[in-house]
């Protein structure tokens, strides 16, 4: 493993008024397709949350699963995902959610947390913590515990860690 710091900004690429007029996507595919900074962005995930004491990673589709999966192999425990409803084939739980740009439902399989597990939330990016938040009620329902949430980005001016209660938040990088 190489010992350069990274300013992981640099690789992300932001696109003014996609998907909508306003909306300053930032695109991570940019930083995902240089295997070293990737590696590097995720190691610095798990050095931020190791603390935690996390039994399994949960993260919701399509994004969260780029980000939470390799943080769960990098943490040594395993993964869930969440998905929009529809797509699971197991029995599920459902919990409807708003995004920065629209509103869905998402699902996870009955059988994916066990009663007392500590489960890390992993995502790309915190926008409003629509998304978030309906994952939390999904573990939660479950008889999880969610003990943090870490993302590559958090969009400060949409407050999303207000929704988020009383666990840690942990972002690599930040847009004011
Ligand atoms: P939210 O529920 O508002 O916190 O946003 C949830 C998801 O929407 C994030 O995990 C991103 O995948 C996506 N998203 C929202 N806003 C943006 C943005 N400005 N740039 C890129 N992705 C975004």
């Amino acid at each position: 493993m190489s010992n350069q710091t990274y300013n992981f900004k640099d690789y992300i690429r932001v696109i003014p008024d996609f998907p909508q007029p306003g909306i300053r996507f930032k695109d991570i595919t940019t930083l995902l397709k240089d295997g070293a900074a990737y590696r590097a962005v995720i190691a610095e995930m798990r050095d931020a949350v190791k603390h935690l004491k996390i039994d399994i990673v949960a993260g919701p589709e399509a994004r969260g699963f780029v980000v939470g999966a390799p943080l769960a192999l990098e943490l040594g425990v395993g993964f869930v995902p969440i998905r929009k409803s529809g797509k699971l084939p197991g029995e599920t739980i459902t919990a409807s959610y708003d995004l920065e740009y629209g509103k869905d439902v998402l699902a996870m399989h009955k059988d994916a947390i066990q009663p007392g597990q500590r489960v890390l939330i992993g995502d790309d990016l915190l926008a409003t913590g629509g998304t978030i938040a309906s994952s939390i009620n999904l573990v939660k329902q479950l008889g999880g515990e969610v003990v943090g949430a870490a993302f590559l980005i958090e969009l400060l001016y949409l407050n999303g860690r207000e929704k988020l209660g009383d666990i840690d938040v942990f972002s690599i990088m930040t847009y004011e």
